[in-house]
């Protein structure tokens, strides 16, 4: 890539951004998998926005939708007053979402971003318990807020830009310790210590994929153990769907697989639908202990979003069309990095996931992102996760067809070879 005079984003963007260094473009226009650059230079999206895009950019039925109610005048800003935007969503929620898995859950509008709902979910646990600590795992991703950092198990984000959190220590992910200690038992055991173990906790956080923890996949049975010892040990378990949920592993919450039924899901990212700031926090009815305006914010319930959300639940889950559709094409991504792994045997190459979340390594760690890099010259977008940028996570949108997958997987596999 050749060196560019500084443009305003250098010099009047504050250093803190990130992604621009991946993807050093200009981004103009965008379109189902595709994004393109004002060069007009296409790219394949594996990236979804971190998991906001899941039903792709500018996905014509939810833009009829958008176009549609701004064109009539439909209330844009109303902070938590009533709408017919937000009836509308809240009603399609029970209809499509609630119901049918026959849950049932209040929700709460905790602001617009992941963040926000983590906030709200930890606060309403330590308010309903009575207690001040959660528990988190290892390689945990909840968002950027001191609540959220605090159980975050990532020591650059924890820093804290500077001045590092004090926090408890973190609980081991499934398949941390290789399967070298049963499941919880020495997780139990310091919960009975209250000397030298644990406090008695109010919660336990976990996401049943980590996503940018390293796309680390938690075992069905593992979720069912770790449901079972929350009940058993009177902590609410928060599962944070904010980047599997949505339909990103197959089912529209993460934890269906399992069976289990959390205390508190966030949910955040693609629940707006079309790129929508929106987040949701549901909790089981009798937790609802919150007074009036205790958790509040402007940007609680925006109503773009809502009719976005609204038209992206009639549109995928009326039906189980996209999660068949997500858990067939997955299969098409997992054959294809069967392939890419055989070939690569020599670089220890491996690979994880569920649904449409997959997570490709190497023995030698720094190599995922040199395939970035050059997957990026190639045309397409994927992103390293895990603590040491070690794993190229290919997170395509949901809506993706079977032959753009083919594309990209075909590129990535050049990019790997062409940095082998
Ligand atoms: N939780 C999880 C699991 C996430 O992946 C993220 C974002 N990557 C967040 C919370 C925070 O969301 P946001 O960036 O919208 O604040």
């Amino acid at each position: 890539i050749t060196p560019v005079a500084p443009t305003i984003f250098e010099t009047r963007e504050s250093a803190v951004r990130s992604y621009c260094r991946s993807w050093p473009t200009v981004f103009d226009r965008a379109q189902g998998s595709r994004m393109f650059d004002e060069e007009g230079r296409a790219y394949l999206d594996f990236f979804a926005g971190a998991g906001a895009l899941n039903y792709g950019h500018n996905n014509p039925l939810l833009k009829r939708a958008l176009l549609e109610y701004l064109e009539r005048d439909g209330v844009t800003h109303s902070l938590d007053m009533g709408s017919v935007a937000k009836r509308t969503f809240l009603e399609k929620f029970e209809e499509l979402v609630l119901q049918p898995r026959g849950l049932d859950y209040r929700v709460q509008f905790p602001g617009p971003t992941g963040t926000n709902t983590v906030e709200a979910a930890l606060k309403l646990a330590r308010k309903v318990k009575g207690r001040e600590s959660v528990i988190s795992f290892t390689n945990a991703f909840h968002g950027m807020s001191l609540g959220a950092l605090a159980v975050t198990g990532n020591s650059m984000k924890r820093a804290g830009a500077g001045i590092p959190l004090v926090h408890g220590t973190p609980m081991p992910f499934d398949n941390y310790l290789d399967g070298l200690t049963p499941d919880f038992l020495w997780f139990e055991r310091l919960l009975e210590d209250s000397g030298s173990g644990l406090n008695q906790p109010a919660a336990v956080i976990v996401e049943t994929v980590q996503g940018e923890g390293g796309v680390n996949v938690a075992r069905p049975s593992w979720l069912r153990g770790l449901a079972e010892l929350c009940a058993r040990r009177d902590m609410l378990l928060i599962v944070d769907d904010v980047q599997m949920g949505c339909g990103r592993t197959g089912p529209f919450f993460s934890f269906e697989e399992a069976g289990i039924v959390p205390d508190i899901v966030c949910l955040s990212k693609s629940i707006g639908g079309y790129g929508m700031p929106m987040a949701l926090t549901l909790f089981r009815p009798e937790l609802d202990v919150w007074e009036p305006g205790e958790h509040n914010g402007t940007f609680r319930g925006h109503n773009p979003a809502f009719v976005t959300s609204a038209a992206a639940l009639d549109a995928y889950w009326s039906d189980d069309h996209l999660e068949k559709q997500t858990l067939v094409k997955g299969e098409q991504v997992a054959a294809a990095l069967v392939e890419l792994c055989a070939e690569h045997r020599g670089l220890g190459a491996s690979f994880r996931g569920r649904g449409l979340i997959w997570g490709l390594t190497f023995a030698d760690t720094r190599r995922a992102v040199a395939v970035c890099r050059r997957a990026f010259e190639l045309g397409l977008l994927v992103e390293t996760s895990g603590p040491k940028s070690e794993v190229v996570k290919v997170m395509p949108p949901l809506t993706v067809s079977p032959d753009e997958l083919d594309e990209g997987l075909a590129v990535l596999g050049r990019a790997v070879r062409d940095t082998a």
